[in-house]
């Protein structure tokens, strides 16, 4: 469990106000000036020392995306673009951020556009997020008052402006390139890869993305140093992370607690346990829908950092738990969310485009119980079919969720739609091809 004084987010539940005034009661804009005197390669190699990955979904290791920031700026200017498009279903952190500690996310901007060169900084904000932008933008102004950020940001010499930029709502604009091709004022679809953003990125000119949770912990590191982070949690899996709990749960909520905390204490202590108690547990989704699921014997003991869950074949992503309690339909469950890939594709791809919809399709088939046998084996192998065969990374958070239920629920789907899930119908012989594509 998390101590209270290594808490970074200490107005997370907005109790103590999330002016300039309260924030930097909180300590928030201290020594700033001093922390920038210290130069770029130190506060790079103290986020690099913290073991700091990226909080969005992807885990990426923070210091080692800003290294990646050309060292002298040439004829092109750097930018910093935030992602505050949060569009992932289960995930509402950065929101509270943005409204309750939005003077950490400024902070964090500045040392983060000075580390990587950057003069210019944009936070792009899912457009519904219209009332947290307002609070952003308070803040914001507050600080150019104070004469925090702007021309000689803090005393240092540094000059940073930061522009908020509102979407329109497409789920596709989180995902990093497509972020930057809306910014543009194009439609947002993603880009192919290489070249990183990092050397090719808005407006053709380098841009290091991060998301807000990322660099509102910036700050804390860099005045707590980089070993204090690393101390929390276990090695590559540092520090503290705001989980939201959502679902059947009895006291949905968002709470910053250590890397690794055991995802049972973080359902019984803080979301108030599961609605009809812990048996009545089913499946968790563990971060954000575009990660598989996991069913209640993998919950009673995984906890939640980036490499348990991936031993256990599911992510941390946005960390946005999703709990599914014994009440629900487990199989209409999941054709909800398939539909919401479906309609939310960019249509690049073939693969996405088309087999988002054939997933859809399938799903509701089987949850209505008219799926025949062979359609659970036809609709592992789309995703199959979508997996690592896509410009970006949409195509995986829209199969990984359908591989979680065969994986785990596929006696479910079988006794739904009248088959025996371990015997082939036409062969009459043990049917295997599914596992055999579920261990690749
Ligand atoms: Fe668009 Fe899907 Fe291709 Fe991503 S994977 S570029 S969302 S079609």
């Amino acid at each position: 469990m998390l101590k209270d004084e290594d808490r970074i987010f200490t107005n997370l539940y907005n109790d103590q106000g999330a002016d300039i005034v309260s924030a930097q009661k909180r300590s928030d804009w201290k020594d700033t000036h001093e922390i920038i005197n210290k130069g770029k390669e130190w506060i790079i190699s103290e986020v690099k020392l913290s073991e700091l990955r990226g909080r969005g979904g992807a885990g990426f290791p923070t210091g080692l995306k800003w290294s990646f920031a050309p060292k002298e700026v040439g004829s092109k200017p750097h930018y910093l673009v935030i992602n505050a498009d949060e569009s992932e279903p289960g995930t509402c952190k950065d929101r509270d951020i943005m409204r309750f500690e939005p003077h950490k996310l400024i902070e964090g901007c500045l040392l983060a556009s000075y580390a990587v060169s950057a003069h210019k900084c944009y936070i792009y904000i899912r457009g519904e997020y219209a009332n947290e932008g307002k609070k952003l933008q308070n803040a914001i102004n507050e600080a150019y008052e104070k004469k925090l950020i702007g021309k000689n940001s803090c005393n240092s010499g540094w000059d940073l402006d930061i522009y908020i930029h509102y979407g329109a709502g497409a789920y596709i604009c989180g995902e990093e390139t497509a972020l930057l091709e809306s910014l543009e004022g194009k439609k947002g679809l993603p880009r192919l890869k290489p070249p990183f953003p990092a050397l090719i990125g808005l407006y053709g000119c380098p841009t290091i993305i991060n998301n807000v949770e990322t660099i509102a912990v910036i700050p804390t590191i860099l005045r707590r140093g980089g070993k204090w982070f690393a101390s929390l949690g276990r090695p590559k899996n540092t520090g503290s992370k705001i989980y939201c709990i959502s679902g059947n749960v009895n006291n949905p909520c968002n709470v910053e607690e250590e890397m690794g905390i055991p995802l049972k204490d973080l359902i019984e202590k803080h979301a108030g346990g599961v609605v009809g108690g812990w048996d009545n547990l089913k499946a968790v989704i563990p971060g954000g829908s575009s990660m598989p699921l996991i069913p209640k014997q993998i919950c009673e003991n995984i906890k939640m950092d980036f490499d348990e869950c991936v031993e256990n074949k599911t992510g941390l992503g946005t960390a946005g738990i999703v709990v599914i309690n014994k009440d629900q339909d487990i199989i209409k469950c999941m054709a909800r969310i398939a539909r919401f890939y479906k309609h939310e594709s960019c249509g690049q791809c073939t693969p996405c485009r088309e087999g988002s919809g054939w997933m859809w399709r399938m799903l509701e088939r089987m949850a209505r119980g008219e799926a025949s046998r062979d359609e659970v084996d036809m609709l592992m192998d789309v995703t199959k079919q979508i997996e690592g065969h896509t410009i970006c990374a949409f195509g995986e958070g829209s199969a990984w969720p359908v591989q979680g239920l065969l994986r785990h629920f596929k006696k479910e789907v079988a006794k739904r739609n009248n088959f025996n899930p371990l015997v082939d119908r036409n062969k009459n012989i043990p049917y295997l091809v599914d596992q055999h594509l579920l261990e690749k």
